[in-house]
């Protein structure tokens, strides 16, 4: 496909295991099917969560996967002015405002509520502080989740994988951080501007966070970004039925048997190269990915 950009962006809190390299090969595969550009972003912006070292450690395991990405890598780390120029627009238009509420307050505008609110712990935002602070100290910057006729933010979208999807954006997650109170950037605002600035056209990425993408649609249309076409991709789940992941545990891939590491994650995907060379693997793991997703 002419003009197709895609990316892995891994957060360097651990070395990569057998579920995100699940994402990275999907992501490189569709983008080499496509005869597109395949970028590497390391999403560093929680800086108590990120590993000293575990940037250079992902894209060592990359390598020895003869996953090569195109042109330098994107720190998010270093991306904090065009946060700031994004985020100063959206206050500019009333779309964004800033909050003072603690976790506690939260759960104390929420009491009483007829049916409990929560949402990956999370209990959708009441609203308390979009009328204005009334002298209190900020903490957080929070995005409107309203249309502009006051009406519920309705979300459809396609997903390539998972076909037809749809959230009410404002009944299930509320009006969503920006800017965390613990002065970092929310993960939704920096994947939203960082993918619009490289050019994406296509984002390929584990089924975990489908969820987040309703929110990021939303947030794209806030800022008159194009929205790239997505695909979620299967999880892995460890023995015990949950996702794999970093916090769990999950080890780090064998870059020493990385054929061995690779078939694996082409399985997770339905893809099955009979080769014993890395690069006629993915040579034939291209085709196969092509003949099943590439129209
Ligand atoms: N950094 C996120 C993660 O490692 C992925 C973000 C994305 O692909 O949008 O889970």
């Amino acid at each position: 496909m002419a003009g197709y950009i895609g990316r892995f962006a891994p957060s360097p809190t651990g070395p990569l295991h057998a579920g995100s390299l699940v994402a990275a090969l999907a992501s490189y595969l569709d983008a080499k099917a496509n005869g597109g550009l395949w970028h590497v972003r390391m999403e560093d912006t929680d800086s108590q969560r990120c590993v000293p070292g575990a940037d250079g450690h992902i894209l060592k395991q990359l390598r020895a996967c003869g996953l090569q990405w195109d042109g330098p890598v994107c720190w998010q780390s270093t991306r904090s002015d065009a946060y700031q120029a994004r985020l100063a627009e959206l206050r500019n238009a009333n779309r964004a405002y800033a909050c003072s509420c603690t976790r506690q307050d939260i759960e104390r505008a929420l009491q009483g509520e007829p049916k409990p609110r929560a949402r990956h712990q999370e209990r959708v935002y009441p609203g308390t502080c979009r009328a204005g602070l009334a002298g209190r100290a900020p903490r957080a910057v929070r995005l409107l989740c309203r249309e502009l006729d006051g009406s519920d933010v309705n979300i459809s979208w396609s997903d390539r994988r998972l076909g037809q999807q749809h959230q009410n954006v404002s009944q299930a997650v509320g009006d969503f951080v920006l800017w965390r109170a613990d002065g970092q950037w929310a993960y939704q605002m920096a994947v939203v501007v960082d993918d619009a600035a490289m050019g994406l056209t296509h984002v390929v990425r584990g089924a975990d966070l489908a969820d987040n993408t309703p929110r990021q649609i939303y947030l794209q249309r806030q800022l008159g970004l194009a929205t790239p076409h997505y695909m979620h991709t299967p999880l892995i789940v460890g023995p015990d039925g949950r996702k794999l992941s970093k916090q769990h545990g999950a080890p780090a891939i064998d870059t020493l048997r990385p054929l061995e590491t690779l078939r694996e994650a082409g399985r997770a995907l339905g893809i099955y190269p009979t080769t014993d060379q890395l690069d006629s693997w993915l040579a034939q793991a291209c085709a196969q990915w092509s003949a099943r997703w590439v129209a």
